[in-house]
């Protein structure tokens, strides 16, 4: 089925730290999707280039963002907010069809290495042990669910889960996208993995490219919004979503981590991490990543 996203397109005309203010604005409204349109040059080597990380980080550009949101009063009660809190800001306001998503998602594809794994979109698969670097490949056939690797929070979700101790452990992939975190998971050994995600056609593309994989069948994709029908608590919680939903859905995803489990979260940035933290205070840091001005944490829950 086709559907459209009300969207925002925003654009700075120069590099000018629009970022933070935007992020910070963001957090009182609760985009679905935020997409980072700028263009940059890949890394030397590629993007899954086996001496990642680090791979330097690549020259600021000017802010070059879409929004997306669930319903177009939002989005446009949000775009009133941004120009009123960044006058000199370009805002458009758009219906982004998911041709548009699948599209623009395909354009650049290459296979990306993030923690024990290589995300592959299925023309450029890596030749077994690549460059001798031992790499489980996860194949993702690009659609609408986000998640291709190519996103700093996915990449930063794999590499903290890498270090995890996932076997036997039950693990919970709230906002699954393209079901990248889930497959990880299933193919570290995880007891069982349930990815949630309230879109159809996020849940439609994790269960194609699950199709692609050899996973265990301890993975279930189930279309649902964590807030209103909460799945059984796990070991292990994932949830790559916004600074605004993770602050206003704290005490959901808080009560959905077992005690002494662990909680990784990213799609937030530096202005919304202190926001995030407050809202999980029955929880200590163990880990933080950041790339391209995005945070991933690891927390772990006390009792
Ligand atoms: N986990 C993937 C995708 C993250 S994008 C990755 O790390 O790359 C966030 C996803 O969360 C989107 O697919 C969106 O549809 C979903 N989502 C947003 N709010 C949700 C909710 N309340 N319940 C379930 N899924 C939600």
């Amino acid at each position: 089925m086709s559907q459209s996203w009300p969207a925002l397109v925003l654009r700075a005309s120069a590099v000018d730290g629009s970022e933070d203010l935007v992020s910070a604005v963001l957090t009182d409204f609760n985009p679905v999707a935020i997409q980072d349109l700028a263009e940059r040059p890949l890394p030397p080597g590629g993007l899954w280039d086996p001496t990642y990380p680090p791979i330097p980080d690549p020259p600021p550009t000017p802010l070059h963002w879409s929004v997306c949101f669930s319903d177009p009063g939002e989005r446009d009660r949000a775009g009133r907010a941004i120009a009123l809190a960044l006058p000199l800001l370009k805002i458009e306001r758009v219906d982004l069809p998911d041709e548009d998503w699948a599209a623009r998602s395909q354009q650049s594809l290459k296979a990306v290495r993030a923690g024990a794994f290589i995300i592959a979109p299925p023309w450029d698969l890596p030749p077994p042990a690549a460059h001798g670097v031992e790499a489980t490949v996860i194949v993702i056939e690009p659609s609408m669910g986000f998640g291709t690797g190519h996103h700093a929070t996915t990449r930063m979700c794999l590499r903290l889960l890498s270090a995890l101790d996932v076997a036997d452990a039950t693990v919970l992939d709230l906002g699954t996208g393209s079901g990248v975190l889930s497959m990880a998971a299933a193919l570290m050994g995880a007891r069982r993995v349930t990815g949630v995600d309230v879109d159809q056609d996020a849940i439609d593309s994790a269960e194609s490219s699950a199709r692609l994989n050899t996973l265990p069948d301890s993975i279930t994709f189930v279309v649902s919004d964590f807030r209103k029908a909460p799945p059984a608590p796990a070991d292990i919680v994932l949830a790559n979503l916004t600074g605004g939903m993770l602050t206003s859905s704290a005490a959901d995803i808080a009560a959905l981590v077992r005690p002494h489990g662990r909680l990784i979260l990213s799609g937030f940035d530096h202005t919304e991490v202190g926001r995030v933290l407050a809202s999980f205070a029955s929880f200590t840091e163990r880990q933080r990543l950041s790339e391209d001005n995005w945070i991933a944490l690891e927390l772990h829950r006390r009792g």
